[in-house]
């Protein structure tokens, strides 16, 4: 978490703020706080809350409910297929599962060896009826930049609604909800420097989701249950941090990706997954041919590096990722492949001293 974001939290955990959906004069302070934060968060994304009827930002507890809440949610309310994409997170990717077991009809769009999405095969799966589509902005294991914008296009020809995971490309890119013309996004701040345990479904004006639970009429009764006005408060200084963060600090992140992959390729024989297509700065894949990446990630872990074998969701399992199986890559590769990230603070210090750890550890694996 960013000093910022817990400074505010802090600030706000001081008040002693009551209930903000309490009547008397302290729940309505809370209250006002809480819904300055939803504007920040909505403004950040350019959801249009003073619309007549608004867009909605229904908080929740993070990305993996936020997903569920759109699909199952939209699922409820319209008979036909859901249609999802061979690279989704494992909460999209799991949803689906669920909806399949009730005897949904789960249709799942390809991708390239890019691991871009097939728009062609989209266009396919979308044969009416479909109850909702979703597809992610940004993979999380590659950083691959998805056309959510051809597939909205798609989407509207058919009358499919189209949810999108956008945790990845938040802050990342210039994320616009208005014009990226879905009917739903999600994002959550722990992928922002923001505190873990808050995440945000954006409904477009008019967008309906039947609730997952039942109870109070917090959230017009889509999604009851108090709201934490601390974490609603981290997550839009999160927000904040990375709007007033120069473009061309964002830019960095990329120039320092593209260094540690040049030089791991050229001293470690190092394949970049994914770098063909375009991505996000702060995400890479490299796969150490011959090397099982199991024994990479621990071995780097003792030097004092972080990396994970697939999606933080998945790690522990020895399983191989279902996003480079996806994308059709050879064993070698999946068998070998890490993801690395970098954040806003990272160093071109810390970069280099990473790179020659990593170059030194596969060294060794390899002898
Ligand atoms: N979607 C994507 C693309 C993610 O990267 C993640 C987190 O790893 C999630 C969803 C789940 O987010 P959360 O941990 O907030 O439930």
């Amino acid at each position: 978490m960013a000093p910022s974001v817990a400074e505010a939290m802090m600030d706000c955990l001081r008040q002693r703020l009551a209930n903000p959906a309490s009547s008397h004069r302290l729940g309505q302070q809370a209250r006002r706080r809480l819904e300055s934060a939803r504007q920040a968060i909505a403004g950040a994304v350019n959801a249009r809350l003073d619309l007549h009827p608004p867009d909605r930002v229904l908080l929740t507890s993070g990305a993996t409910e936020a997903n569920h809440l759109a699909l199952r949610g939209m699922a409820a309310l319209r008979p036909g297929a859901i249609v999802v994409s061979s690279i989704e997170h494992p909460s999209v990717r799991g949803c689906a599962d669920q909806l399949a077991e009730s005897g949904r009809e789960v249709r799942v769009v390809r991708c390239d060896s890019r691991g871009v999405i097939d728009l062609g095969h989209l266009e396919e799966l979308l044969a009416p009826p479909v109850a909702v589509v979703s597809l992610m902005l940004a993979n999380n294991e590659t950083g691959v930049v998805q056309p959510i914008g051809q597939a909205a296009r798609l989407c509207r020809a058919t009358s499919a609604p189209l949810h999108c995971d956008a945790v990845q490309g938040i802050g990342k890119l210039d994320v616009d909800f208005r014009q990226l013309d879905v009917d739903a996004m999600t994002f959550n701040a722990h992928k922002l420097h923001g505190p873990v345990g808050i995440g945000a479904l954006v409904l477009r004006a008019g967008v309906q989701v039947a609730p997952l639970m039942r109870g109070g009429g917090q959230q017009l009764g889509t999604r009851p249950g108090t709201e934490s006005v601390a974490l609603a408060v981290g997550f839009a200084a999160a927000l904040e941090l990375w709007q007033q963060t120069p473009a061309d600090h964002r830019r960095r992140l990329a120039v320092l990706r593209d260094e540690l992959e040049a030089c791991l390729a050229t001293d470690a024989d190092a394949v970049v997954v994914g770098g063909a297509a375009a991505r996000v700065p702060h995400t890479l894949n490299v796969a150490f041919p011959g090397i099982n990446r199991q024994e990479l990630l621990l071995a780097l872990d003792v030097a004092g590096i972080a990396c994970s074998t697939g999606s933080a969701c998945a790690s522990g399992s020895s399983e191989p990722s279902p996003v480079l199986l996806a994308m059709g890559l050879a064993e070698p590769i999946v068998e070998g492949a890490i993801r690395l990230s970098l954040g806003l603070d990272t160093t071109e210090e810390e970069v280099r001293q990473a790179a020659r750890q990593i170059v030194s550890v596969v060294a060794r694996l390899r002898r």
